[in-house]
């Protein structure tokens, strides 16, 4: 026997870890940096690696109590319900949830390209059809409605990501409310924010709620994620913030206890410490700042407010071949469809240095030609495809 036809669904390619690397090249894992992730460098939040020992006593229990408790203290940070939180397994959990939530067989789901393929694999596995909307390059990734609207046709779910992965850029909120005034009634915007930590802009959570001049909306869902700001990335933890008149649908579509007891202790811990939070969202201010102004001017770097950059850097897979051989691991953006480009974390000023010179050794000593001047090797979206699943790899 065999599974169903799986041949439209591509596998999840993680980016790279050091003792993987290192392993490979036959070096030591302490000679390596990672910044292909966006992971937190300074790691998770210390009181929430206290909760989790603590915490190990108890995980023969189901978690109940952490589940309510958890939810009611992301209901309290957003000023909205216990019913509007939906815990899950990792921001891609919620990812699940709400296509679980929204989509017949055969529905439409529209994604950004270049994008996070997650999107599209969960659509996939729920019966749903994939349709993508460019940024383009030449526009530097810029996000408005328009951007959307000139592919937009009747899709189920429409996805924003923003900070964008992996170019950085963000859409205004205004622009996100034209959005979901122009898109059908029936059509869901998701505002992805799981960068949102670290942008100078205010939550999509205002248009559902109505706050700071908005009307209040049912067809805007906003994501949220503890892996990036939080350093939780390795216990998955994620939600969805839904209109009040979703509320009732998480009960039909989760799987029973989404997030786990380990989950919700490190969760409720991380979100009382504000100070690793704010350290974290400093550190990455800084860095890519210091990777915009120290990076070869040569090398194209675009303004993020994500906790990373993307540089154009002529030939993403030898510049990141080379720069892993010295020591430091960054994302080529190849699978993206940005062939030129590689993404960097923010690292602590130690690992952004040493990322910034040995990039710029590499440049010198390759001979590649970076595109300073923007040229356009990327799709830049002028038309509207049905997604390629070969062409999406990974990643966060
Ligand atoms: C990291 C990321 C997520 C969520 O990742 P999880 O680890 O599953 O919480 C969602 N969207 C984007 C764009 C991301 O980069």
């Amino acid at each position: 026997m065999q599974p169903r036809d799986l041949s439209d669904h591509v596998a999840y390619e993680a980016g790279r870890g050091i003792e993987e690397v290192a392993r490979e090249l036959g070096r030591d894992p302490s000679e390596f940096v990672k910044l292909a992730s966006n992971e937190n460098p300074h790691g998770p939040s210390p009181a929430a690696a206290v909760a989790l020992r603590d915490a190990a006593s108890s995980v023969s229990s189901y978690p109940k109590a952490a589940h309510a408790d958890l939810t009611a203290a992301v209901a309290d940070r957003w000023s909205v319900t216990d019913d509007q939180i939906w815990l899950a397994n990792g921001g891609d959990g919620a990812i699940d949830y709400l296509h679980r939530a929204t989509l017949e067989p055969g529905d439409d789901v529209l994604v950004p390209t270049p994008g996070f393929a997650y999107y599209g694999m969960s659509a996939r596995f729920h019966h749903g059809d994939v349709r993508e909307y460019g940024l383009s390059r030449a526009d530097n990734f810029a996000q408005t409605a328009d951007v959307v609207l000139e592919t937009s046709d009747g899709e189920r779910v429409v996805w924003i990501t923003s900070p964008h992965n992996p170019t950085g850029s963000t859409m205004p909120l205004a622009e996100i409310e034209r959005l979901a005034d122009e898109t059908d009634d029936e059509t869901l915007l998701v505002v992805d924010e799981a960068y949102g930590e670290f942008a100078d802009r205010d939550s999509a959570v205002a248009l559902i709620e109505g706050r700071d001049g908005y009307d209040a909306r049912d067809d805007v869902a906003v994501l949220r994620t503890f892996s990036k700001a939080y350093g939780l990335a390795g216990v998955r933890l994620g939600y969805a913030v839904v209109p009040d008149e979703w509320a009732e649908a998480y009960a039909r579509v989760n799987t029973p206890f989404a997030a786990s007891e380990l989950a919700c202790r490190a969760g409720l811990a991380a979100l009382d410490d504000e100070e690793h939070v704010e350290r974290t969202v400093e550190t990455a201010r800084e860095s890519r700042e210091y990777m915009r102004e120290h990076i070869d001017a040569d090398a194209r770097v675009w303004e993020s407010e994500g906790n990373f950059v993307l540089v154009d850097v002529g030939d993403a897979s030898a510049v990141a071949e080379e720069m892993q051989n010295r020591g430091v691991i960054v994302r080529d953006c190849s699978s993206f469809g940005l062939p030129a480009c590689i993404r960097i974390t923010c690292g602590t000023d130690e690992e952004t240095e040493r990322a910034v010179e040995t990039l710029n050794d590499v440049l010198a000593d390759l001979d590649v030609e970076p595109d300073a001047a923007g040229g356009d090797d990327a799709d830049d979206g002028e038309t509207a495809v049905d997604s390629d699943p070969e062409a999406e790899v990974s990643d966060t």
